[in-house]
Formats: structure tokens, sequence, C-alpha cells
């Protein structure tokens, strides 16, 4: 038997075995019938522990490959995914009253993303199954970064991204060689479209939610987080959401290392969604477990979904650490890119700075208790997004003549 004993769907219940079904529950269908991974973790225990990671030298997430749903690890590509950093930002500390403050930098991946830990697994998966055409719908970041990945593996890669993509993510899919298809439509047709040309061409799918496996790549930012904090968990973590697969994977990472007796408790997980694309946060006030879909409207692109994918991991994985899902406004989430970038040097596309805003929102509305140690996803670097970045910002380069005169002149200006 391989590592994972079992895919069980988080509706039914029913377990499939891995080399039976690929994506999701043929009962519940591909919303309510997502998969979640089983491993065999008491036997995982005995090998796999605080001290074995003390003296693995492996700087990337594949040093929780024991947890990780990889049967040939031949197949893994030589990009350097995850163990990013992880900075202590006292300047938010000493703004908000909060004892501690995180920042860990998802944007410092090779595409500069989160979502290279889902790709880096997912190509894995692709290889295994014999896989010669891939796919993927996507905003724009997991496109850009699967695109890498299989380009590396040599597999021919058809893309869907929804007619708003930013250029920079467009320009990664073009470098990369994937065929690309830009769809007169948003992200949710965009994925709908692209489930029914895999089914019609027999392609392999890294879609998100859709394939379980995509979660336990993403679920490698928990894992670090308690490692590089030492194995004290965060009070707080708070993290985008569009289709859930994020906040979802890290609460299983979480989940995993606590029952695998590395850490003693488990974090609040905040889900941060924009106000114009809040489908989750309506649920969540609901008390729903079916998020109706909503046309979505926000300038933080990566974001911007209607239908999420992965709502009912999502759902659950907020109630069961006590955390709750809340909305921004896209006015906050431009303060907040600038905010980031002023306070912490990091530039992050607009999704990503919305884990800022969140905060800023939570401290203000008597959510959070000094003495509390709170921890910031942030998803993707601002690079991937210039003109939304550039919307944070008011000012434009002063042009000067070659003249110190005119050095003087500019200076005096507000
Ligand atoms: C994909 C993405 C998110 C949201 O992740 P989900 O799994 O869709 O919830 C947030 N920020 C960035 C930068 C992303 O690329
Ligand atoms: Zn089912």
């Amino acid at each position: 038997m391989g590592k994972v004993v079992a895919l069980k769907c988080v509706t039914c219940r029913k377990t499939y075995d891995p080399g039976e079904i690929d994506y999701t529950c043929p009962a519940c269908g591909p919303l309510r019938g997502t998969l979640e991974v089983l491993y065999d973790l008491d036997r995982l225990r005995k090998t796999f522990n605080r001290e074995s990671l003390r003296t693995n030298r492996t700087n990337s997430h594949w040093r929780y490959l024991p947890i990780l749903p990889i049967e040939k690890p031949e197949y893994i590509q030589p990009l350097a995914v995850g163990w990013t950093p992880l900075y202590r930002s006292p300047v938010f500390e000493q703004q908000w009253h909060l004892h501690r403050v995180w920042i860990k930098d998802d944007g410092r991946n090779p595409t500069a993303s989160y979502k290279d830990r889902a790709s880096a697994v997912a190509i894995v998966k692709a290889l295994e199954k014999g896989a010669t055409v891939v796919t993927a719908a996507s905003t724009g970041n997991a496109a850009s970064s699967w695109a890498a990945f299989t380009a590396l593996a040599g597999l021919e890669t058809v893309i869907f991204v929804p007619r708003n993509a930013p250029r920079a993510k467009i320009a990664q899919l073009l470098l990369f060689g994937a065929r690309v298809l830009q769809v007169e439509g948003n992200y949710d047709e965009a994925f709908d479209l692209c489930v029914r040309a895999a089914e019609q061409w027999g392609w392999y799918n890294r879609s998100t939610a859709l394939n379980p496996y995509l979660g336990e790549g993403k679920k490698t930012a928990a894992l670090e987080i308690c490692e590089q904090l030492n194995w004290q968990v965060p009070d707080v973590v708070i993290v985008p959401v569009g289709d859930g697969c994020i906040i979802q994977g890290m609460w299983k990472g979480f989940r995993d290392f606590y029952q695998l007796g590395f850490i003693e408790r488990l974090p609040r997980l905040i889900g941060v969604q924009a106000e114009g694309s809040a489908p989750l946060v309506r649920a969540w006030e609901q008390g729903s477990d079916i998020a109706e879909a909503v046309r979505p409207r926000t300038l933080a692109d990566s974001i911007a979904v209607g239908i999420p994918r992965d709502q009912v991991k999502a759902l659950r994985a907020v109630r069961e650490s006590g955390g709750k899902f809340i909305a921004v406004k896209d006015e906050e989430i431009l303060q907040a890119v600038q905010l980031l970038a002023r306070k912490s040097g990091i530039m992050a596309e607009p999704a990503a700075a919305a884990a800022l805003a969140g905060l800023k929102s939570l401290v203000e509305q008597g959510e959070l208790h000094e003495g509390e140690q709170v921890l910031l996803q942030v998803t993707g670097n601002g690079l991937k997004d210039i003109d939304g970045v550039l919307q944070a910002v008011s000012r434009a380069p002063l042009r000067i003549e070659v003249s110190l005169k005119a050095v003087e002149q500019a200076l005096q200006q507000p």
C-alpha cells in the first residue's frame, strides 16, 4: 500500500482507494464531494517527529515529505518551494497593541505565489498517473505556477484564465510555454469550461479543490509556521480567501501536526474575503454550510471567486478552529498594500494584502486581545499585478531636467 491510505468524501464520508478516483466523490458531485487525503498517522509517528526534522537539511517544503501524498519522489521537480521567510513586525505590534505580529511571505516562492506549494505536489501526481497533457483554470497565480512545473516536466499544458487576468501572470504563462485560453468570462466560467474540456480530452486537471492533492501541498505553510516558531503556534492566523483551498489546507497542516504531537494547540483561523466577492462571509454569517454564488467584483483578482470550490472544507476549517470569515473593502485592501510595503518592506499583490486589511479590521472591531500572537499569511508578490498595486499610491515620479536646480525645485514640492 502507498502512503495515502484513503480519500474520504467530506460530505457522505465514503472512503475511496487512491487508485480508484482522481477528483471528487461521484455520489456528492464536485462542490460537495471534495475529498480528504488520509495517511496512517500511527505508523508515521514512529519515524517522523520533531527530532527527525531537527536533523533534516532540506530547505524547502519537501522537508515534510513523509506527510505529503507522494508515492514516487523521483518525480519531484527541482524548484525550491516553501520554507519562505517568517518576519516579526514590531511596527504592527506597537500600532495595534499586540504581543506578536508575524508575517509569512509566500511571494518568495519560485513563481511568486503560494500556489507553488500545490503545483509542486500536483505535478508529481500527474506524472505518477502518466499524464501527457495537463490543464488548470485559474485567476492567474495557480496557472502561472502550474505552467512552470509542467514546463520542467515536459508536459503539454492548456490553461484557462478569465478575461481580467493581470498581464504579469499572462506573461509568466506565455514564457513557460503554456497554451493560454483567455476565456470571455470570469474565473467561475473559466473553471467550468476547463472541467468540461478536461473530461472531453482526458487531461489531468490541477483546478482547485477538485484535485484533492492541492490542499496537501497548501498545508505546508502551516507546518513551516509551527517549526519556524519553534513549535509555538500563533493564536490567530489570517488568510486571504477565494476558493478556500489555502485556508482549509493550512488547517489540515495544523491538524496533522497536532495529531502527530508536534504542537500542543491549534490557532483560530480568520478567512478574509473582498467585500465584492464574499460568498463565504455570507454563508458564515447565515450559519449555512453552502455558499450562495455571487458575481465577483473586486480589484483583488486572486480572490475574485463567485463559487468557492473548496467551500465545504473551508467553512468547516474555520468553524472547527473557532475563527471566522470577514470581509474587507477594496479601499481597505489598497491601504493595506501600501501599509505592508511601507512598514514591512513586503510588496504584496492586492489579494495577499487583504490579510493585513483583515487584521486592521479585527483590531478595530475589538476581536483581538492584547497579548495575542497573530500571523498574517501573505500569499503573492505585488509584481504579479502592477496595475493593481499602483492604485495604492497617489504619487507619480517627478520628471526633471538633468540639473541640481531641478532637483532642488522638486524637493520643495509637497
Ligand atoms: C489563490 C490565491 C488566494 C486565495 O486562495 P484560495 O485557495 O483560492 O482561497 C489568495 N491570494 C493569492 C495571491 C492567491 O493567488
Ligand atoms: Zn460523497
